[in-house]
C-alpha cells in the first residue's frame, strides 16, 4: 500500500454540522506501526461521539481528524510484529484504541479508565476513510454470520449500552428505564428484554417510542413523562443533563442511574430527599474494557441483537451526522465504504 493515496473525511475546524466542518482528503494510505494491522474499511457506524468530535464538543486532540470508531473491515496489512492475524480477515476496530497496560487501573482491570488511553477518531484517524489502523492487541474478531453493516452499530453503540446496563446492576427480571431510544439504547434495550428486564422507554419522537414497543418495551412515553411503575434501574442516553434529576425521581428505592453518554449538558441543582435519599446512585460510564467487548459480541451473538441501520455511502458522511443531529432516523446510521 506504501505510496498509494485515498480519500478520507477530516475534521479541519470543528464547528456546527451545518456549516461543514468535515472535508473529503486525498491522504496517504497510512502505514501500520509495528504492532499494528492496516484495515480496509467496509462499513463504519457513526455514532453521536463522532458528532462531539466534529463541532468541537470534545477538545481537539489531533488536527484533522478522520472520524469513525466502529468500523468492520478486511485486514489489508500488517505490522512487522503482528501475529495471530492474516490478510482479509474480517475485524472491528472500536473506541479504545491503545492503553498503558502497566498503570494501577489497567492493573486491576479496569484499562477503561487509564489515563494514557488513546481513542479511535479522536487521537487517531478512524474510519471515515478508505483505510484505517488499529493495535492488533485492540481488534476484535467478528463473528462470521452477521453482515458488515448490522455488525457496525455494536462496535460502540452495542459495547457502552452493554457496559452501561452491566453499571446499572439491574437485579434479575428487574424494570429499566432507558432515557433517549437511539443506536446504544436499541441495542441495550435487546440485551435487557433477552435477560428478561422489563423495559420502559422515555424518549421525544414517535418513531423511536415504536421502535421500542416493536422491540418489546413494555412501554413508551415522552421522554420528561415519569414511567407506569418504578424502576430498579435507569440508563440515560440522551445528552441533556436536566433529566438526571427526572430519572432519579423515576427510580425506586436503591435504584441506580448509569449516564452512558460521553458528553452530558449540565446538570441542574439535585434535591436529596427526592432525587438521591433512599440509597439511589447516580453512576458515570466511562469508555469500556477489551472485556466488555468480547462479553458484549458474545451476548449479542447469542441472543441475536441486530442493529436497526440507515445506511449512506461513505461519500456522503456529512448528511449522516447533520441527520443524526437532527434526529431524521431511528436506529443506528452506518457508512458503506463506496470509494473503494
Ligand atoms: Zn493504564
Ligand atoms: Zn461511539
Amino acid at each position: 500500500m506504501t505510496g498509494e493515496t485515498m480519500r478520507a473525511w477530516a475534521v479541519t475546524a470543528p464547528g456546527p454540522v451545518e456549516a461543514d466542518p468535515l472535508r473529503l482528503v486525498e491522504r496517504p494510505v497510512p502505514a501500520p506501526g509495528d504492532d499494528e494491522l492496516l484495515v480496509r474499511v467496509r462499513a463504519c457506524g457513526v455514532c453521536r461521539t463522532d458528532l462531539h468530535v466534529t463541532e468541537g464538543d470534545l477538545p481537539v486532540r489531533r488536527p484533522g481528524v478522520t472520524p469513525g470508531h466502529e468500523v468492520v473491515g478486511e485486514v489489508a496489512g500488517l505490522g512487522r510484529a503482528v501475529s495471530g492475524f492474516a490478510p482479509g480477515d474480517r475485524v472491528g476496530v472500536a473506541w479504545l484504541r491503545r492503553t498503558d497496560g502497566t498503570c494501577p487501573y489497567c492493573a486491576r482491570g479496569a484499562e477503561n479508565l487509564c489515563p494514557a488511553s488513546r481513542y479511535t477518531g479522536w487521537d487517531a484517524d478512524g474510519g471515515y476513510a478508505e483505510y484505517t489502523t488499529v493495535p492488533a492487541a485492540f481488534a476484535h474478531r467478528l463473528p462470521g454470520e452477521v453482515d458488515d453493516v448490522a455488525l457496525a452499530p455494536l462496535l460502540c453503540a452495542g459495547i457502552i449500552g452493554f457496559r452501561a446496563l452491566r453499571r446499572t446492576s439491574l437485579p434479575r427480571g428487574g424494570r429499566l428505564g432507558l432515557y433517549g431510544f437511539g443506536g446504544s439504547a436499541h441495542l441495550c434495550a435487546q440485551v435487557a428484554l433477552a435477560e428478561g428486564a422489563t423495559v420502559h422507554v422515555m424518549t421525544r419522537g414517535a418513531a423511536a417510542q415504536a421502535l421500542a414497543l416493536e422491540l418489546g418495551a413494555a412501554s413508551a412515553q415522552g421522554a420528561y413523562d415519569p414511567p407506569p411503575e418504578p424502576l430498579d434501574g435507569a440508563i440515560l442516553f440522551a445528552p441533556a443533563g436536566d433529566l438526571v434529576p427526572v430519572a432519579l425521581r423515576a427510580l425506586d428505592r436503591g435504584g441506580v442511574l448509569s449516564v452512558a453518554g460521553i458528553h452530558l449538558s449540565d446538570i441542574p441543582p439535585l434535591r436529596y430527599e427526592s432525587d438521591l435519599f433512599y440509597e439511589k446512585e447516580l453512576r458515570s460510564v466511562t469508555s469500556n474494557t477489551r472485556e466488555d467487548a468480547r462479553d458484549f459480541l458474545a451476548v449479542a451473538a447469542r441472543h441475536g441483537v441486530r442493529a436497526t441501520t440507515h445506511t449512506y455511502p461513505l461519500s456522503r458522511a456529512p448528511e449522516a451526522l447533520r441527520d443524526l443531529k437532527a434526529g431524521r432516523f431511528d436506529g443506528a446510521a452506518v457508512l458503506v465504504n463506496d470509494f473503494s
